[in-house]
C-alpha cells in the first residue's frame, strides 16, 4: 500500500525523464513533495586556493534549469518548491512539517555531497524517516558491471573492453504520466538570481561557440539537434578537436553534468539514429567518449577523496609541483606569451566553455611546463566551468598531471605543435586574442619573433600590447 507523503529532493537530476528517484517516489507514496535547495555552501563558498565554488556561468545555467524544472512540474499539475540554505536541514524541518515517510533522491558519490546526505539521513532517523536512494547519473549500472566497482580497471581501455561489448545500458525511465496529488500548503519560494549568491549578472559574450542555456527543454533540444536535425554525430569523429563554431562536438556536457540529459537517453538517441538513419565510426565515438565519463565516476567511487588530493589516484605526489599562485594568474588571465594557451583560458574566462582540446593543453601547460600545483588549475576549473563535474574534472586532472590512471607515464603536450595542428591558420587564437589580428599565419603561434618592423605592421608591440613568452617555445623544438 501507497503512504501518504514523500519528498523528492532533485540534485544533479534536473530532469523528468530517466529518474529514478521520482519514478520510484511515484510509486510509493500518494503525494510528491518535489523541492530543490540551493545549497549555501556551493553557491556562496570557495573552493581551495580561493576561487568560488560555483562561478556565474554555472551558477546561471543551474537557476535556468531549476525554473524550467519548475515549469515543467507545473505543467503536470504539480510544484516545486525552491529554497536556499543547508539542504539537510531545510528537508528535515520540511519532512516533519510534512509528515512525509522518505526523502527520495539521487545518491551522489563524491566527499562534500556525501556528507550532505549523511547528515540527512541521520536526522530524519531521529524522526522516524529515511532517506531512499536511487541511482542514474551513469551509462551503466554498477550492478550491471563485470567486477565490483573496487575492481574498476585503473586503465580506461581495459574498463572499455570489460564492458562495452557486454554490458546492456538499460533504457531511460519515461517522464511519468501521474504526477499524484498536491496538496502542500508551503511557500513555493522565489528564483533566486546571480546576485543572492554575491555573483555580478552579465550579458553572455557573443565570441562563445554555444549560448548554454540550462535546464532539460534546452537539452533535450540539444540532443535532437545534434543527432537528428543537423545529423552533426555523423562528423563527430573528424570535428571533435575543432575548436571554433558550436557544432565541432556535441556539447552536451553542461546538461549531463546538472543532470538535466540522461546519458541513457543520449545513448539510446545514438542506437536509434544508427539503426534508422546511419551508423559510422563518428556515431560509435560518440558512445566511446561518454565511457569517459562513467570511467571517472567510477574512479570516483573507487579511489574516493584521493582524485581530490595532490597525489592523486596513484598516491603519488610530485614534489616539484609548487603552488606559485604568480604563475597560475598569468595562466588564469591569458597572460603567458603563448596565443593558444591564454586564446583557451579567455575563452574560458569569458564564457566558461572550453573544449576538450584546449583543456588537455591548458592543464598540461601549467602542470608539466610552468611546474605549479595541478590542484590549482582544477579547482580554478571547478569554479569556472559551466559543465563541472567532480569525476571528470579532478580526474582528467589527475590523468593529465600523471597521478591518474594514464598508462603512459610521461604524457606531455608540445603546445607548439598542437597549436599548429589544430589551429593551423591561427584563426582561433585571433577570435579570442584580437591584439593579435593583423599578425601573419607564420607568426601567429609566436608572435615574439616578429621583428620590430613586423610589429610595427601588425599593430602590436610585443611586451607592451601582448607579452612576451614566459617559456621559451624552443623547448618544444
Ligand atoms: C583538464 C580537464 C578537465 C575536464 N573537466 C570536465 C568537467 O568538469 N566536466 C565534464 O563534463 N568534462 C570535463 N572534461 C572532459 C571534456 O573536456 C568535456 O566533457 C568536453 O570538452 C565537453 O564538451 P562536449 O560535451 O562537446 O564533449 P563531446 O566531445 O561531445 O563528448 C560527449 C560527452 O562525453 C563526455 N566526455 C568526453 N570527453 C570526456 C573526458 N575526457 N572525460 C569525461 N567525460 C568526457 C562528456 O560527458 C561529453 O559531454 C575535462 C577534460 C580535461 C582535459
Amino acid at each position: 500500500m501507497k503512504k501518504h507523503r514523500g519528498i523528492v529532493w532533485f540534485r544533479q537530476d534536473l530532469r523528468l525523464h530517466d529518474n529514478e528517484a521520482l519514478t520510484d517516489a511515484l510509486k510509493c507514496v500518494e503525494e510528491v513533495i518535489p523541492i530543490y535547495i540551493f545549497d549555501e555552501r556551493v553557491f556562496r563558498g570557495e573552493t581551495r586556493f580561493n576561487f568560488a565554488r560555483t562561478g556565474k556561468y554555472r551558477a546561471k545555467f543551474i537557476i535556468e534549469s531549476v525554473e524550467d524544472l519548475r515549469r515543467n512540474l507545473r505543467r503536470h499539475g504539480s510544484e516545486l518548491l525552491v529554497r536556499v540554505g543547508k539542504p539537510e536541514e531545510i528537508l528535515f524541518d520540511l519532512a516533519r512539517e510534512a509528515k512525509s515517510s522518505w526523502v527520495f533522491c539521487n545518491r551522489e558519490r563524491t566527499l562534500d555531497e556525501i556528507r550532505v546526505q549523511d547528515a540527512l539521513e541521520r536526522k530524519l532517523w531521529s524522526i522516524g524517516q529515511e532517506v531512499r536512494f536511487s541511482r542514474g547519473k551513469m551509462l551503466y549500472y554498477t550492478q550491471d558491471l563485470p567486477f565490483p566497482v573496487t575492481h574498476t580497471p585503473d586503465i580506461f581501455t581495459s574498463f572499455r573492453k570489460e564492458v562495452e561489448k557486454i554490458v546492456p545500458v538499460r533504457k531511460p525511465l519515461p517522464v511519468p504520466e501521474d504526477f499524484g496529488r498536491y496538496t502542500m500548503e508551503v511557500e513555493p519560494g522565489d528564483m533566486p538570481v546571480l546576485l543572492d549568491f554575491g555573483l555580478e549578472d552579465f550579458v553572455p559574450d557573443e565570441r562563445a561557440v554555444i549560448q548554454f542555456t540550462g535546464g532539460e527543454t534546452a537539452g533535450l533540444r540539444r540532443l535532437h539537434y545534434y543527432i537528428w536535425e543537423s545529423e552533426q554525430i555523423l562528423h563527430y569523429k573528424e570535428t571533435r578537436d575543432s575548436l571554433l563554431g558550436g557544432d565541432f562536438s556535441s556539447k552536451f556536457s553542461a546538461w549531463l553534468s546538472q543532470g538535466c540529459l540522461s546519458p541513457k537517453m543520449i545513448y539510446h538517441e545514438i542506437k536509434r539514429f544508427e539503426s534508422e538513419r546511419k551508423s559510422n565510426k563518428s556515431t560509435y565515438w560518440l558512445f566511446f567518449e561518454l565511457l569517459w565519463r562513467d570511467f571517472f565516476r567510477l574512479m570516483g567511487k573507487k579511489h574516493e577523496n584521493n582524485i581530490f588530493l595532490k597525489g592523486g589516484t596513484k598516491q603519488q605526489v610530485n614534489p616539484d609541483l609548487t603552488d606559485n599562485y604568480d604563475l597560475l594568474n598569468l595562466w588564469i588571465e591569458g597572460r603567458t606569451g603563448l596565443p593558444f594557451i591564454d586564446a583557451n583560458m579567455r575563452e574560458l574566462a569569458y564564457t566558461g566553455y572550453m573544449s576538450n582540446r584546449g583543456r588537455q593543453n591548458v592543464a598540461s601547460f601549467l602542470v608539466k611546463d610552468l611546474g605549479v600545483n595541478w590542484q590549482m588549475g582544477a579547482a580554478y576549473f571547478e569554479s569556472l566551468l559551466i559543465d563541472y563535474d567532480p569525476c571528470s574534472n579532478y580526474g582528467n586532472w589527475n590523468y593529465i598531471a600523471g597521478v591518474g590512471s594514464d598508462p603512459r607515464e610521461d604524457r606531455y603536450f608540445n603546445i607548439l605543435s598542437q597549436a599548429k595542428r589544430y589551429d593551423p591558420k591561427g584563426a582561433y587564437i585571433k577570435h579570442w586574442l584580437p591584439e593579435l589580428q593583423a599578425v601573419s599565419e607564420t607568426k601567429i603561434h609566436q608572435p615574439d619573433t616578429l621583428t620590430e618592423a613586423e610589429q610595427y605592421a601588425s599593430k602590436v608591440m610585443i611586451g607592451a600590447d601582448y607579452p612576451k613568452a614566459m617559456i621559451d617555445p624552443a623547448r618544444w623544438g
